[in-house]
């Protein structure tokens, strides 16, 4: 072991390793895995070895199909085989609801490049003999699922790494890490000191141990897991006799069940609902049968040849989860180069994904895909010990439970809540998490309970939604709006700041800008409402769930020489929101200066007493109506909240809740954050051009964007009015046109940084290959028809009484309304669309400029 060294990964399993390899192929050779025992030494070694490609979250789905891909080039660099069994795999549907998750699913893969089939039971039985037909309604097959040999992997990542340059330190345990005012770490090990640049927790079991060293409280938590493996089956053998192929893998949902072939008998693993969280330090855990019986009961039912055979053994091993089961990757906020990648629960699917994207990130300064799905940045100081532990037994016991889009889970809550929370709950509110927040989603009919019909179909908050949102748009309505991320940037360098970091130029006093903010690589990274209030102050407002994500950015770009100021209020600000064509008259009512239009115009800003409490109050909404956002202090939000509603009877004021909001935005063609507006797009891709100053200044992103505009994007945002019956989109689903076989190509959604990759023969090429991952418009064809895009959000826009979506297409269908030659998928049946290129609802503008 050397003294210094570029990154320190501390860590050796399956992540450890993959990080060490993906780092190495970067071009960073200067680096060590440092490893408290041997290799595979935490959960690595107990795992099934299991990898399939399917993911809620598609840009994670891209990132395992990566990584099963890449197992080749592993066993060729390495010359260690992984013992890869690509057997392909069923997921089986027992109810009409699990077959409508399937059909979604199945939808998503259209795009994604996802060659899966949707099957009925018998011909599942055909490939897996053992179950027993009756109990399931349909299934999806998934050719690009498998297993493999979980050491043999670790391992050949490890030589892989080695052969590369990097080094790996065993028996050593990293005891501490401090930091030196330049950054840099030392690393206290048990053989002695290294200094690093860089050094990445891949501490699997221990990472909440290795994330306390540097004073940060990551939301992991160990969960005991359970498979059993059977004795030799005759079945088994005939079947494989026979077809000369082996047993496939079968995921059912019902029994919370995995199982598949392990030799010449079967494997069979659980997630079961009595689950049980590790107890730190026990390594070897003994088997506790009683604990899965209730999975195992309905698993024999399911699968009648396998409860015949004898167990030879069970394993029971530890593993780690995040509160959504997603891992955790990415530099920490609030630190200098101490990066994660932990929380990692399908090492063997996803350990090359991350291996990957931390990589890009640590070396190119951007992780080369979207990986918000896994960003570490996306838990707040709210997911503490205590709502990580709730969080995670809730997860790993619904982890085959189907999440319906409407469904809110209860577990950990509230986390946190406004001063309204009591009166929202007493007035009937359905309330959603929102970043932590208990947030007010639509409000119930006195005498209801107020609780929402989970489904993929529209529910019962359905007429409620409208009601808010129809009374809104004809008098005035209000909703609370603390689930706004807000910060403060302030100082002598705070203008000149904001004008290098976002698109927009910034706004005179008084006035208010709409601004997006990109990377180095022109794509977008935020999108933010931004006022000028003082001769150095701006108030900033974004999106509450990227809060972490824009403060590390904020913080990486913020000048080292004190002139800009940074700060995040959090819930330390809290708002309420009035909007409709009775708003102006209401706020008059309760101030005492003039907010006619001509004095308050449209996008001012102001401070001022609203019912007595010193606000701030901006004059714009999401509505897209004439309406106010209204900030102050917590203390006075009750009393700034009952003065609208008393001085608001008069004219028929409503409380509306989040679905009404979002409901409003749809028929304004706005976008929204995470959802048209990410990491993976352009700014012209996403119609953002009005606010894209190219010739303001120089900001980042500027040439990537100027390029962008030359060019001419290749996708566009639009707006789609959708022909649905009960059921309106989600966000996903693919859209198809009429374009009688046109091609319009792939669109890599990926940067290639241009590291070395190695082709199947072991020798070095260049360029972008498969393993980049992603592509985004695919082409799947039936006749005349094709898959040209997907759908990102949507629902129905209740005033205007249309189901509306939003999403992507290729920018040369985007210029017209494309009658006749667009249907989008909605739980498996193709409904017509037309793009909306003027927004629905007041498409002049006339209302909301008031
Ligand atoms: C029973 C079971 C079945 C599973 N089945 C599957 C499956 O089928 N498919 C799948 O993809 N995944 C499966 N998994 C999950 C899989 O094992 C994990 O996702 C994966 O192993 C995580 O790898 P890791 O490198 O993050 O963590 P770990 O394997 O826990 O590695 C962390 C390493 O860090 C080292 N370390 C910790 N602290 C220090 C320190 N202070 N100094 C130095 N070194 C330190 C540890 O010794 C350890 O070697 C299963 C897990 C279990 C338990």
């Amino acid at each position: 072991m050397k003294s210094h060294y570029k990154a320190v990964v501390i860590g050796g399993g399956v992540v450890g390793c993959s990080v060490l390899y993906h780092l190495a192929r970067a071009g960073w050779t200067d680096i060590v895995l440092i490893e408290r025992s041997e290799l595979t030494s935490g959960s690595s070694w107990h795992a099934a070895g299991g990898f399939h490609t399917l993911n809620g979250d598609p840009n994670v789905a891209k990132l395992q199909a990566y990584t099963v891909k890449l197992y080749k080039e592993l066993e060729e660099v390495s010359g260690q085989s992984c013992s890869l069994h690509l057997t392909g795999g069923v997921m089986l549907a027992d109810s009409p609801e699990r077959m409508d998750f399937l059909r979604l699913a199945h939808a998503k893969g259209r795009y994604l490049g996802m060659d899966t089939e949707l099957i009925t039971p018998s011909e599942a039985k055909a490939m897996f003999p053992l179950m027993d037909e009756k109990h399931f309604v349909g299934a999806m097959w998934d050719p690009v699922e498998g297993h493999l040999d979980p050491s043999g992997t670790t391992i050949a990542y490890s030589k892989a790494a080695k052969k590369l340059g990097a080094e790996i330190v065993l028996r050593n345990p990293v005891k501490e890490l401090t930091q030196q005012p330049d950054g840099t770490w030392d690393v206290i090990t048990e053989q002695g000191t290294v200094h690093a640049e860089h050094v990445v927790n891949c501490g699997g079991l221990w990472a909440r141990e290795i994330g306390r060293m540097v004073g940060v409280e990551l939301p992991v938590l160990a969960m005991e897991h359970m498979y059993l493996l059977t004795e030799p089956m005759p079945e088994v053998e005939a079947f494989n006799k026979e077809t000369g192929r082996e047993m496939i893998g079968v995921l059912d949902f019902k029994g919370e069940i995995y199982t598949r072939q392990e030799r010449n008998g079967i494997l069979l693993g659980t997630y079961e609902k009595a689950c049980k969280p590790w107890d730190f330090g026990h390594e070897l855990l003994a088997p506790d049968l009683d604990r899965i019986a209730p999975s195992l009961e309905v698993g024999f039912r399911h699968f009648p040849g396998i409860a015949n055979a004898g167990i030879k053994q069970v394993i029971n091993g530890p593993f780690t989860f995040a509160p959504d089961g997603n891992p955790l990757v990415g530099p920490v906020q609030g630190l200098t180069n101490f990066w994660v990648a932990c929380g990692v629960m399908a090492g063997f699917s996803q350990g090359g994904g991350v291996g990957l994207a931390l990589s890009n990130w640590m070396v190119n300064g951007d992780p080369g895909f979207d990986v918000w799905g896994m960003d570490v940045a996306r838990w707040g100081e709210w997911a503490s010990l205590r709502y990580t532990n709730a969080k995670v037994r809730e997860n790993y016991s619904r982890r085959f439970s189907i999440r319906f889009p409407n469904e809110e889970l209860p577990a950990a809550r509230p986390a946190q809540t406004t001063p309204l929370y009591d009166t929202m709950v007493g007035q009937n509110a359905v309330m959603g998490d929102s970043w932590g927040l208990e947030t007010p989603l639509w409000f119930a009919p006195k005498g209801s309970e107020p609780k929402d019909i989970v489904s993929f179909h529209r529910s019962n908050d359905f007429e409620h939604i409208g009601n808010e949102v129809k009374a809104t748009r004809d008098k005035v309505g209000i909703t609370e709006i603390a689930n706004f991320a807000k910060y403060e940037v302030s100082g002598t360098g705070a203008e000149d700041f904001l004008n290098r970091l976002m698109t927009n130029k910034m706004p005179k006093k008084g006035r208010i800008v709409l601004t997006p903010m990109l990377n180095e690589f022109g794509r977008l990274i935020g999108d933010f409402t931004i006022a000028k209030t003082g001769e150095e102050k701006f108030m900033i407002w974004g999106s509450s769930a990227a809060q972490k994500y824009h403060m590390r950015w904020f913080e990486k770009h913020q000048p080292k020489d004190g002139s800009v100021r940074i700060h995040r209020f959090d819930q330390t600000l809290v708002g309420l929101s009035i909007a409709g064509p009775k708003s102006q008259a209401l706020l008059q009512k309760l101030v005492d200066v003039d907010v006619s239009s001509k004095a308050f115009k449209f996008m001012d800003f102001r401070e001022m007493a609203v019912g007595g409490a010193p606000c701030m109050v901006n004059r714009i909404t999401y509505t897209g109506d004439l309406g106010y956002e209204i900030w102050m202090q917590p203390a006075y939000q009750r009393l700034v909240y009952k003065a609208i509603k008393d001085a608001g009877q008069e004219f028929g004021i409503v409380d509306f809740g989040m679905r009404a909001l979002l409901s409003m935005r749809l028929e304004k063609n706005f976008p929204t954050w995470f959802r048209e507006l990410r990491p993976i797009y352009g700014p012209f891709e996403g119609a953002m051009d009005r606010f894209i100053k190219l010739e303001k200044n120089d900001f980042v992103g500027r040439d990537a964007a100027a390029k962008e505009q030359a060019a001419g994007p290749k996708l566009k945002r639009v707006s789609m009015i959708v022909d649905a019956l009960d059921a309106d989109v989600m966000g996903d689903e693919p859209i198809w046109a009429k374009v009688n076989g046109k091609d319009f190509g792939t669109v890599e959604k990926t940067h290639d940084f241009g590291a070395p990759r190695f082709d199947g023969s072991g020798k070095e090429v260049r360029g972008s290959t498969a393993a980049q991952g992603a592509s985004a418009v695919r082409g799947t064809k039936d006749g005349e028809w094709s898959v040209v895009g997907w759908v990102t959000s949507g629902g129905y826009a209740h005033y205007v009484g249309k189901s509306m979506a939003q999403g992507y297409v290729p920018a040369e269908l985007a210029d017209n309304e494309g009658a006749g030659m667009f249907e989008v998928e909605i739980l498996g049946h193709r409904r017509p669309a037309r793009i909306n290129i003027e927004p629905p609802f007041d498409p002049s503008g006339e209302k909301m400029r008031g």
